[in-house]
């Protein structure tokens, strides 16, 4: 089996006109609170908020995955992110894994979780070769990541305030080391949230780029309404930019993120056809 890992459209900006990406959107429980995140839209981790997902069972994932690449030839990456978190639902996101790696051999696996519980899943991951992982990681620091956090549920127990960030951090970092031993391509990132973790995305630069991180993309804060930070406004582009060549000190950045929705698919940046969209409801229902 060759995978070819250059060909992934968000890891390597050159590939990112050729290939494409499919989102599954197969995960819908979330195991943290992010207080920018309304459940009513898709997850922030890989998204961008407007239109609720429809959500597949493994098995109509598939069948929506077959007639996704019959009418997308560019697919070169199938990955699971969301809308709420892959390791929420961790049946249903290995469960899809294990299928579309025995009928795919040669596609590339990618997953974005928020970090929580992907620990137990990962040496399974990698047998499974899923190549590329993204973590969001918004803050190093509890304090920090109390203001981030609403809530981390773990183990069936509900933590608030600085001890569920410092939980979340603590298995989020732990999950990076060990997604590094084992050889898989690990992407963090970091949204920039304009007075919670603005000046401190770089200490998570140095941080995540310490235990090995391949890539950072830090992505500006998406302002949705119905959420704890409703009222801040998203950084400029200036912001972004500034932070990203601050931070690209430590790690390599990912520029062109899409902020794409969980059942995005085809090329970055391009929206789903409506081909697609039909497609995916037939496969739902
Ligand atoms: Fe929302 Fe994603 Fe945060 Fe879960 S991890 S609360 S789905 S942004
Ligand atoms: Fe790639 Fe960003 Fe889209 Fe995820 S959200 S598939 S990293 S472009």
């Amino acid at each position: 089996m060759t995978l070819k890992l250059e060909n992934h459209p968000c890891f390597n900006d050159s590939a990112r006109h050729t290939f494409g990406r499919i989102h599954l959107p197969i995960a819908p429980k979330c195991n943290i609170q992010c207080n920018y995140c309304n459940r009513k839209f898709d997850c922030m981790n890989e998204n961008r908020p407007g239109v609720t997902s429809k959500i597949l069972s493994p098995l109509q994932a598939m069948h929506y995955l077959e007639q996704a690449i019959a009418l997308t030839p560019s697919i070169a990456v199938v990955g699971i992110a969301g809308p709420g978190d892959p390791f929420a639902n961790p049946d249903e996101t290995m469960e899809t894994l294990r299928l579309v790696r025995a009928k795919y051999p040669e596609m590339l696996l990618c997953v974005a979780t928020n970090g929580l519980d992907v620990l137990p899943y990962i040496n399974e991951l990698a047998e499974l070769k899923v190549s590329h992982v993204t973590i969001t990681i918004n803050a190093i620091d509890p304090e920090i990541g109390s203001e981030i956090y609403a809530w981390v549920r773990y183990n069936k127990k509900m933590y608030r305030d600085v001890e569920a960030a410092e939980l979340l951090i603590n298995k989020q970092l732990e999950a990076l080391k060990k997604l590094k031993e084992a050889g898989v391509t690990a992407k963090v990132n970091s949204i920039i949230i304009p007075g919670i973790n603005d000046t401190h995305v770089i200490e998570v630069a140095r941080k995540v780029a310490g235990l090995g991180a391949d890539i950072l993309n830090c992505m500006p804060y998406y302002s949705t309404t119905e959420t704890v930070f409703e009222n801040i406004d998203e950084p400029s582009p200036e912001v972004v930019s500034e932070i990203q060549n601050a931070t690209a000190e430590f790690l390599p950045q990912m520029k062109h993120c899409a902020r794409c929705r969980a059942d995005a698919v085809g090329i970055i940046g391009e929206i789903n056809s409506d081909e697609m969209i039909q497609k995916l409801a037939e496969a739902a229902s």
